[in-house]
């Protein structure tokens, strides 16, 4: 299959970045950011390795791969999970036979359909989001592949969704968490969803090493800082048990003690 890896929205985090990034791309004018997006958006191409890794191991659902095929069609696409990050979020979801599921930052959903497709019948997954525009394009690929009753879509600050969950008793009941959203809150989204988690489940958090810029962070990057600072504080979490993988742009996983 052909590959468009999109786990890095790195560049995502600032919008003056954001323009200074797609410029780049565009106009061919910034070499480095131009190598950076073109990794992660053919890694398999670039990387023959990579490539028999997806060839031999991706089992994408048929719509699946029509919404993937459709957020390629989206200005802000880079910002979609890898394919084969979310396959192996969704082994790890069945693995520790999850049934309620959380995910803060959705995009165009494709991550929140993969978990859906591996949730029992009965499970549910709580899709937080501050955008109809991106959640819009999903819905159908939700209700095609037949799993839009287990997908519980929030459209509010996602901070507002996880106090809401804690303040209607759902504290302790959520298997697996993925935190994906705006990353200047990933330590209040971490310390809402270690409420929400029960013994044993999982939190997994997305875009840890953010392109590298982890390596040297600048003061004035506040996305970078903030996913350092979250990082560093992991380390010596002892409320949890830690594994930083080094798939898609860095994915943490955190399992509750
Ligand atoms: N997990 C998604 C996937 O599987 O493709 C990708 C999520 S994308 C990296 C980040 C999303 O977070 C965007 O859709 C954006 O609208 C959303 N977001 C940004 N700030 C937010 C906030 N304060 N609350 C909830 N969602 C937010
Ligand atoms: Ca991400």
């Amino acid at each position: 299959m052909s590959y468009r890896n999109v786990s890095r929205e790195a560049l995502v985090g600032s919008l003056a970045l954001g323009v200074v990034f797609v410029a780049g791309y565009v106009f061919g004018k910034k070499k480095s950011f131009r190598m950076s997006i073109s990794k992660s958006h053919s890694r398999g191409k670039e990387d023959p390795l990579m490539q028999y890794v997806l060839n031999h191991s991706l089992r994408e659902h048929p719509v699946l791969k029509n919404l993937r095929l459709r957020t390629m069609q989206d200005t802000w696409n880079i910002m979609m999970v890898a394919c084969e990050q979310a396959q192996f979020m969704a082994n790890l979801a069945k693995l520790i036979q999850a049934k309620k599921a959380l995910e803060i930052g959705v995009y165009t959903g494709y991550n929140t359909l993969s978990m859906a497709l591996a949730l029992p019948e009965d499970g549910v997954i709580v899709a937080c989001d501050i955008s109809e525009e991106y959640t819009n394009i999903g819905k159908p690929f939700w209700k095609e592949a037949g799993v839009e009753h287990k997908i519980d879509l929030r459209i509010q600050p996602a901070i507002n969704t996880l106090d809401d969950l804690l303040s209607s008793g759902q504290a302790e009941t959520f298997d697996f968490i993925f935190i994906d959203a705006d990353k200047v809150n990933y330590d209040n989204y971490y310390e809402k969803s270690l409420l929400l988690l029960r013994k044993g489940g999982i939190i997994a958090i997305d875009n840890v090493l953010w392109g590298g810029r982890v390596l040297n962070p600048s003061p004035n990057d506040a996305d970078t800082v903030a996913i350092d600072k979250l990082n560093k504080k992991l380390h010596k979490d002892i409320r949890v048990t830690l594994s930083m993988l080094t798939v898609g742009d860095g994915l943490t996983l955190a399992v509750k003690l």
